[in-house]
This record gives C-alpha cells, structure tokens and sequence, in this order.
C-alpha cells in the first residue's frame, strides 16, 4: 500500500472519493507540463547563453546587441548579468566599455549540423513573429528557438 503509494506520488495520492480534485489537477498538469518542455531552468539558460557567446559570429558587438542575443535565453536582467560576468571570466568575451569582443577563433555555428528547422505554428524567441518553421539552434545545453530565418543569423551573430 505504502509503496504504491510512493508510486503514485508525482500525481498525488489517489483518494477514492476525492476523484473530482484528481481530475482537476491532471487536466491542469497536462498543459503545464508542455510549458514546462518550454520553461528552461536557470541552469540551462546560463549554459545555453553561454554556448550562444561562445558561437557568435563576429569579432565585437555592442553591449546591447550581445544583451539583444542573451535575451533570447533569458529575460531575466539578474541572469543576464550573471551570464556576462561568467563569460568575461571565462574569456568567452571581453569588454571594451560599450563594446564587446568575442573570442577570435570561437566554435561557429554550424548552420548544417547544429540548426534543425521544422514545420508548425511557432513563435519566433527573439521578435514574436509567427513563423510556419521554425530554426532551432542545437547546443549541448539544449535547443535554443523557435526562431525565424533572419533572426537566427542574427541571434548566432551573421549579423549585427
Ligand atoms: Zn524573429
């Protein structure tokens, strides 16, 4: 009983008559859980930002196009700076007052093998246009996107 219980726990223990409550809560879990496929924990934000700093392709950008870019993990502006901060410190970037260089030689993205694309109603991470495909960055962190064709060479840095 006991253990079947533990089984049971991630749905709550099902009390026979208290179905209604049960039922509640499964139709409310249904569409949180897909938002939660969505919902990036902050560990994964910061990885994947930093991922996303250490792919840029460009040699410098302003401060507020590289913070344009966190914004597409994050828009959180404690997480961003935390994001900055651990990337100057692990020479992903360097600041020049406003500007801010990108270490020379940083791992592109490869648009062939690290880009998938794919067909259906998504909302594009970085301006909110609609998009019927949508461009997902692949980082070992995880997915970064949906995205639609001209903001990703823009979020991966092809242009300012
Ligand atoms: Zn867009």
């Amino acid at each position: 009983m006991f253990a079947r219980r533990l089984l049971t726990g991630v749905h709550r223990t099902v009390i026979p008559n208290e179905r209604k409550s049960t039922a509640v809560t499964d139709s409310e879990s249904e569409p949180g859980s897909k938002r939660a496929q969505r919902q990036l924990d902050r560990e994964t934000k910061r990885a994947l930002a930093l991922e996303l700093l250490d792919h840029l392709e460009v040699d410098e950008l302003d401060l507020s196009a590289v913070i344009d870019r966190i914004e597409t993990v994050t828009t959180s502006p404690s997480l961003t700076r935390e994001i900055l901060d651990t990337a100057e410190t692990r020479g992903l970037i360097s600041r020049d007052g406003a500007r801010i260089h990108t270490r020379r030689g940083g791992s592109f993205v490869r648009f062939e093998s690290q880009v998938v694309t794919r067909e259906g109603e998504f909302q594009c991470r970085r301006c909110g246009a609609g998009l019927s495909a949508g461009h997902f960055i692949r980082f070992e962190a995880g997915e970064l996107g949906p995205f639609g064709s001209s903001c990703i060479r823009k979020v991966v840095g092809r242009e300012e």
